[in-house]
């Protein structure tokens, strides 16, 4: 009879009956949803139908042998040995599991601690490696497993970047890979206050994640000195989007499209435009004029400002001298950036200088950097290097007391004040360029005004 009942399961009428049997055994089912012990379901003879209680819970309903009352393992209760039933459950919990891997444990391990047969295991991992280099998976790195009603495994999931993922999962008797890819949403948001501390903790404080705060500086600081020129008080504005995965939810940065400092006598507006006709992308001012200009205003990021272009006493001479440039103060071994586009002139020791870079850019300009620790891989006379790129490191060499860079600017053969520096723009939209961005940036201060009048 018990055996006629479960392989009619599925019938409407059965349907009714199961339900009733369900309350029967619902406080035994409360006792197991409490207690989430893995199942070993293998070691038994599944033969009934399948019920989905609810999200968490999936129950088997199966018939017990005559005789057999000892079936107790796991989750599985015995309803009425006699009567020729069971009921099991299997929680969520044991069908879908995410796991990661723990510092000096490998795939295969972590596969076959979580009951997965060695075989399937095995097949997983080389498919797996076919995708990616399995070898090099960090500690934390986050798998889902999943696993049939009977517990058998089916598949395994790993996130390759953002949106995207990599599925190998049973068909039949081997494995297939599927790459999944999920839709994402543009999300913008606009977000505006007072500077207090710096920068980079006001706008973290309203939400911009890292990649938002990376561009931010990165735009910025052709324009502004952070450490110098932003004080508390002053005031940002910032339009960006992020990127929404849909199905994982998390959101990575997108785009900046507006920011704006008021600094105590200066303001920087940018908006990021792409014209349309010549395909320029760039940041610009409101009257186009574009944010990279000829040379970045220090040529390390997070450094002091210890000594100033001008004379004064020698530090380690004693006399009074010409000091020629700027020395900034920074942990030794810090990267050193050529602050514009050139080409090397000089990368080798020299006297007093210690390890020294002299670059020589557009318009007659050089830029020298002195006392560094060593140069980055590649930098000799003759190459040429890009605004923002690592040319050295911080250092100690030459006549100097402790570490610290010195930077010197040269304008037709002769040093300058780097502070009081005008140079030119890199570039400048005119004509009708210019026409077609100040359209655009009306266009991006109207959708400004729509989101916070839909804010407030
Ligand atoms: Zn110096």
């Amino acid at each position: 009879m018990a055996r006629y009942l479960i392989d009619h399961v599925f019938t409407r009428e059965l349907l009714a009956f199961y339900g009733n049997l369900i309350l029967q055994f619902a406080s035994v089912l409360l006792l197991i949803m409490l207690c989430p012990t893995v199942l070993q379901a293998k070691s038994l003879e599944q033969e009934g139908g399948i019920f989905q209680l609810n999200d968490d819970v999936l129950s088997i309903f199966y018939s017990v042998k005559a005789g057999q009352s000892n079936l107790k393992e796991g989750n599985i209760q015995i309803g009425e040995p006699n009567m020729g039933y069971g009921v099991l459950t299997i929680e969520k919990s044991d069908r879908i599991k995410s796991v990661s891997l723990v510092k000096n444990q490998g795939l295969l391990s972590l596969l076959t601690e979580n009951s997965i047969s060695n075989k399937d295991a095995y097949a997983v991992v080389k498919i797996l490696y076919e995708h990616f280099n399995v070898n090099a998976i960090p500690a934390g790195k986050a798998f889902q497993l999943t696993f049939d009603e009977q517990l058998r495994f089916q598949s395994i999931g790993v996130k390759l970047a953002f949106a995207e993922s990599l599925e190998v999962k049973r068909s039949g008797q081997k494995f297939i890979v599927v790459k999944n890819k999920s839709p994402t949403t543009l999300k913008k948001y606009y977000v505006e206050g007072e500077i207090v501390g710096s920068l980079y903790a006001s706008c973290l404080r309203l939400g911009l994640n890292n990649g938002a705060l990376a561009k931010l500086n990165e735009i910025l600081s052709y324009e502004i000195d952070f450490q110098r020129e932003v004080r508390s008080g002053d005031r940002f504005s910032i339009f960006y989007s992020t990127l929404r995965d849909d199905v994982e939810g998390d959101e990575v940065f997108h785009e900046i499209y507006f920011a704006k400092v008021t600094l105590k006598n200066d303001s920087v507006s940018l908006y990021h435009y792409e014209d349309s006709e010549t395909g320029m992308v760039d940041y610009l001012d409101p009257r186009g004029k574009s944010s990279r200009s000829f040379l970045i205003k220090t040529p390390l990021k997070n450094a002091r400002l210890s000594s100033y272009y001008g004379r004064r006493k020698h530090p380690v001479l004693g006399y009074t001298r010409m000091h020629k440039g700027l020395d900034f103060g920074a942990p030794s071994g810090m990267p050193i950036l050529a602050t514009g586009d050139g080409t090397i002139e000089r990368a080798s020791y020299f006297g007093s200088f210690g390890n020294y870079i002299r670059i020589s850019h557009k318009s007659g300009v050089q830029t020298i950097y002195a006392h560094l620790k060593g140069y980055a891989k590649g930098i000799k006379t003759g190459v040429k290097v890009e605004q923002g790129q690592v040319i050295g490191y911080l250092g100690a060499t030459g006549r100097v007391k402790g570490r610290h860079l010195h930077y010197e600017i040269h304008k037709n053969g002769k040093a300058v004040d780097p502070l009081r520096l005008d140079l030119p723009a890199s570039s400048r939209l005119s004509g009708e360029s210019l026409e077609r961005y100040y359209e655009f940036i009306e266009t991006v201060d109207e959708a400004i005004k729509a989101y916070k009048a839909q804010e407030e």
